[in-house]
């Protein structure tokens, strides 16, 4: 069922276990996603970028899509429908066309500016029941083409971005989006603990989970993050899947282009990884 992700990730923190997002790009991402969710019996959330969502069409047709794959596939653990890294006016538009929670980036913003823009923003998903994600300090990498540097959030900024009620708070901890450099020093742990004291409880959230060792997964769970952000993986290990098949020249025996064969070693691998991830958060049997 589509619901907000404040009940779920307030569990996932009382609980110590964290739910995944899982960013969709298209029918075979958003199915291979519930239904392994439904599988495991985990709670999940379904990430859109505003790339991904202008890929498909517009929010509408990806709520819409959403909503009647819930249904027809008999998903009943509680799913979210969450707009990833939204502009003000994406937040908004994703509001209207039934998504059941967004993430403001106000990031780039002086924080007075992320402060005005996030109060109006909670007010206004809060009156339809929607949850609402902030970020303070830019999480670094590339994402739909803008380029953060990776830093080290301020636990004071954190704390007056939590305290205008939003539900869940990403903040930077030497994370960043994509694939991992090979000299990247790993999260900042002690950042994270004074972000955690600082911000009362509320539920952290990890972006750029691609390639974060488990050891550190789990101890960023164990300080606090209850939502971690999958997106690059799934996409690599769809990429990965689908050259081998063609590689191996199953395209050209028999039926082997029709769409239904050729896309179904990647729809697996993305099941995979995803399995892979909701045993590493904890977040199976949570539903
Ligand atoms: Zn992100």
């Amino acid at each position: 069922m589509l619901v907000s992700a404040t009940e779920m990730l307030n569990k996932a923190r009382d609980g110590h276990y964290a739910v995944g997002q899982f960013n969709i790009n298209n029918l075979e991402w958003t199915k291979a996603i519930l239904l392994t969710a439904q599988e495991l019996n985990s709670p999940v959330i379904l990430g859109v970028s505003e790339g991904a969502g202008k890929y498909m069409t517009g929010y509408k047709t990806v709520a819409a899509m959403v909503k009647a794959m819930i249904e027809t596939l008999n998903i009943t653990v509680p799913v979210a429908l969450h707009l990833d890294h939204g502009s003000y006016e994406g937040a908004k538009a994703c509001i209207e066309a039934g998504f059941s929670s967004i993430m403001f980036d106000g990031s780039h913003y002086p924080i007075d500016e992320n402060v005005a823009k996030t109060t109006e923003l909670v007010e206004l998903a809060h009156s339809k029941g929607i949850s609402i994600e902030a970020e303070v300090g830019s999480i670094g990498g590339e994402e739909d083409g803008v380029i953060g540097a990776g830093e080290i959030a301020d636990p004071a900024e954190c704390k007056k971005i939590a305290d205008l009620g939003i539900d869940f708070l990403a903040a930077g901890i030497g994370n960043i989006h994509g694939k991992y450099p090979e000299n990247w020093k790993g999260l900042d742990f002690e950042a994270l603990d004074k972000i955690h004291q600082a911000t009362g409880g509320i539920p952290l959230v990890l972006h750029g989970g691609t390639g974060i060792p488990a050891d550190m997964i789990r101890q960023a769970i164990s300080l606090g993050v209850s939502k971690i952000n999958v997106n690059t993986e799934c996409q690599l290990s769809f990429a990965a899947a689908t050259r081998s098949y063609i590689e191996a020249g199953k395209d050209l025996e028999g039926k082997g282009f029709d769409p239904r064969k050729l896309l179904a070693p990647g729809f697996e691998a993305i099941k995979a990884t995803v399995k892979e991830k909701m045993e590493l958060f904890g977040s199976v049997n949570k539903a």
